[in-house]
């Protein structure tokens, strides 16, 4: 590791970030305390400055500095910034790593990361001996991640003989948020001291369009109206960039298309009020964006030429764009919940708060005072937005995150310091979940099975098929396709009609190339003739294929077979034999991960789900066995599209015999019993009342017929 501190930042640029005022005492502040609270205005400077004071000051010397960030993209382009400030090869002295890309090596002293790898991290290494401080930021995001490792930093490190287990020096926990709900943050971690950086902000006159109202959550006409409103607001208003915020990348790309259009036709001699503009350039910015193509959002316009960042959420304060003078906010987000309906974590477009609100539009006043216009209307404020945005750990599903903590030796999941509870239902069903899949006992104790899952960075579901696979020999089928489900989708459906009409026909000649007609072995069918092919891009292009995404499956399913070879090195990895039909494989397999997502057709296209919730679903459109409903009778599902109807996608048809001995594990499990501590405080009555409730639950039995 370089020990070398006489780097000094050659950036005048940076000398300016109000941050810089306070270098000195903010390096003592984290040297003189445990935990450090830091606060500030978005753009401060907290990011992308604070780990290199802390460079400088020789912080690395004994470990390294940890950054980590709620959004991968965050970690990448902060870590190409600090790196390009430090005038070091990006990988070297400084580095990031995210889920399935790993940018450090050796030397890396200043490491962004997710909160995710971080959380990993701690798995292998309780007392991050690694590290020297660490730093999590954005924790007014309030991301699950980042919850659990507030709660976990503060367990482990605010207890003298847990601090200094398997560490020869003390660890700096520095926690870095926008200007929220700070001393609630300080009084979790033992009302340690604020840093607040006071800001510079000007004033953003705020106004409410008429576009949406209450009655219009469900509408998707706001790409439309924020378009209307950049052209409006680049064709009155005085020179100055524009953010847009919207909710995500094919809303992004839509609007960035229709300015196009609609931009070619401005004339600049005669509709634009400020003569001075005489162009408009148009960026789109979400997360899975290919790392170059951000790099254009952060650089100046060229002259005479206004910028405008059509973005989702990650421009609000994740990353900030210098000489924004507008907003235009759609007042909407994309955002996973757990769909009670279907019983699913699902993403899905909902209003912002009121709290995230001002936030955008805080965005406008950064150096000057700014405008921003809001598409919706007064009423839509008061009575559609909350006012905050829910954490994610009350709204999302745990099942992963518990996993986490009871191999952690955090038994009582229930009493975890959480910085914010969750509502105790929803630790019951994560242990529910993780009973039916093998990775804890009855007494809710980890498994040798759930050891082995939690190694994986994937939904538990989707490795208990994985690990299946590997223990019957066959995970050359079930790599791939765990593969492909990590990565942003694979099969590309284009908005035109005629087109979409021509890449169905072409997938589903890929469907039956694989001989099946089934959407996870669609999926490996394409992993291994694209993989096979001498041209692989051009192969894609023919096939409507996203060649990067592929590329990227690519990737993760050497990691993911890594990961299984280490841990099939290992003593007492299951071993089984299969002695039904070889061409069954793939989808047995498949079942042992997926029979709580089974669904058995009711009536014409419509299929119940048997996980207890008996929603009603439709195949989706892009599933190749669309239109073949009336053959299936039963039929297992990746994931759930929510709109005006259900939707389950990603879709296999299975025989009821091989779910038949799974299915009960759905209903039979008594949740307070998984949880030991639970129900030493529950009471009979609250115990009864569950249980009616559970049983009111409960499928009718299936009759033979159905089989
Ligand atoms: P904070 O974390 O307090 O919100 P940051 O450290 O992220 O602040 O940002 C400080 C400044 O650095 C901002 O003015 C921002 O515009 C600039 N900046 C950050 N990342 C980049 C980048 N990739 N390219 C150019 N400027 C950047
Ligand atoms: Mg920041």
């Amino acid at each position: 590791m370089s020990k070398s501190t006489r780097w000094e930042s050659k950036d005048n640029e940076s000398k300016h970030l109000p941050i810089y005022q306070h270098k000195t005492k903010l390096v003592q502040a984290v040297r003189d305390n445990t935990f450090l609270v830091v606060t500030g205005e978005t753009g401060s400077g907290k990011t992308t400055q604070l780990p290199q004071y802390l460079y400088q000051a020789g912080f690395c010397k004994d470990g390294k500095i940890g950054i980590t960030q709620p959004r991968r993209v965050a970690a990448i382009t902060v870590a190409q910034r600090v790196a390009q400030e430090m005038q070091c090869t990006l990988g070297r002295d400084v580095g990031y790593q995210v889920r399935f890309d790993d940018c450090t090596s050796q030397d890396t002293a200043v490491k962004y990361m997710t909160d995710g790898c971080l959380l990993r991290e701690i798995l292998a290494d309780p007392g991050l001996s690694q590290y020297s401080v660490v730093i999590l930021d954005e924790v007014h995001e309030r991301s699950l991640n980042t919850d659990i490792l507030l709660g976990l930093l503060k367990k482990i490190f605010t207890n003298p003989a847990k601090a200094t287990k398997g560490r020869s020096f003390p660890l700096k926990v520095v926690v870095m948020s926008a200007t929220l709900e700070t001393d609630k943050l300080s009084a979790f971690l033992g009302d340690c001291l604020v840093f607040a950086i006071p800001g510079r902000t000007f004033p953003v006159t705020c106004t409410f369009g008429s576009a949406v109202g209450p009655k219009d959550i469900e509408s998707t006409g706001y790409v439309k109206e924020v378009v209307k409103m950049a052209l409006d607001v680049h064709t009155s208003e005085m020179a100055g960039d524009i953010l847009v915020f919207l909710t995500g990348q094919s809303e992004i790309e839509r609007a960035c298309d229709l300015l196009y259009e609609k931009a070619e036709s401005i004339d600049y001699r005669y509709d634009v009020q400020d003569q001075t503009v005489e162009g408009l350039l148009i960026l789109p910015l979400y997360g899975s964006m290919p790392t170059d193509q951000q790099r254009q959002i952060f650089q100046p316009p060229p002259p005479k030429i206004r910028k405008c960042v059509v973005a989702t959420n990650i421009a609000a304060t994740s990353l900030t764009i210098n000489g924004i003078k507008y907003i235009i906010d759609s007042g909407f987000v994309k955002q996973l919940n757990h769909n009670s309906r279907v019983g699913m974590d699902i993403l899905e477009v909902v209003p912002i708060s009121k709290s995230e609100a001002q936030q955008r539009a805080g965005r406008a006043g950064r150096t000057s005072a700014g405008k921003c216009f809001r598409i919706y209307t007064k009423e839509f404020w008061e009575k559609s937005m909350p006012e905050y945005t829910v954490p994610e750990i009350q709204r999302t599903s745990l099942t992963a995150v518990i996993l986490t903590l009871k191999c952690l030796g955090v038994h009582d999941v229930i009493r975890f310091p959480y910085l914010d509870c969750p509502e105790e239902r929803f630790i019951l069903e994560a242990l529910k979940q993780l009973y039916q899949f093998d990775a804890i006992d009855r007494r809710g104790r980890v498994t040798r099975l759930g050891e082995l899952m939690v190694e994986f960075p994937l939904h538990p579901g989707l490795t208990r098929a994985v690990l299946k696979a590997a223990s019957l020999g066959c995970q050359d089928l079930l790599l791939p396709v765990a593969a492909m489900l990590s990565v942003e989708n694979i099969l590309i459906r284009p908005g035109h009609p005629e087109k979409q009409k021509e890449a169905d026909k072409k997938h589903r000649g890929l469907a039956n190339k694989s001989g099946s007609m089934n959407d996870f072995a669609t999926l490996l069918s394409v992993f291994q003739s694209c993989k096979s092919s001498d041209r692989p891009s051009v192969w894609c292009k023919e096939n409507w294929i996203h060649w990067r995404a592929l590329k990227s499956a690519f990737s993760v399913e050497t990691q993911l077979r890594e990961i299984l070879l280490r841990l099939q090195q290992k003593r007492d990895f299951p071993v089984e034999t299969f002695d039904g039909n070889k061409s069954e494989l793939l989808r047995r397999c498949l079942c042992t991960g997926y029979f709580t997502n089974v669904a058995r057709r009711s009536v014409g296209k419509v299929f119940c789900t048997m996980d207890g919730h008996g929603s009603m679903v439709h195949i989706h459109p892009s599933s190749s066995l669309f239109d073949q409903e009336a053959e299936l009778n039963w039929v297992i599902f990746h994931d759930v599209l929510v709109t005006s109807r259900v939707y389950i996608r990603t879709v296999c048809p299975i025989r009821y015999e091989w779910v038949k001995d799974l299915l009960p594990k759905l209903h039979e499990v008594d949740v307070y019993e998984l949880s030991s501590v639970a129900r030493e405080e529950v009471t009979d009555e609250e115990m009864i009342k569950w249980e009616n409730r559970e049983a009111a639950k409960r499928q009718p039995e299936v009759s033979t017929e159905d089989v």
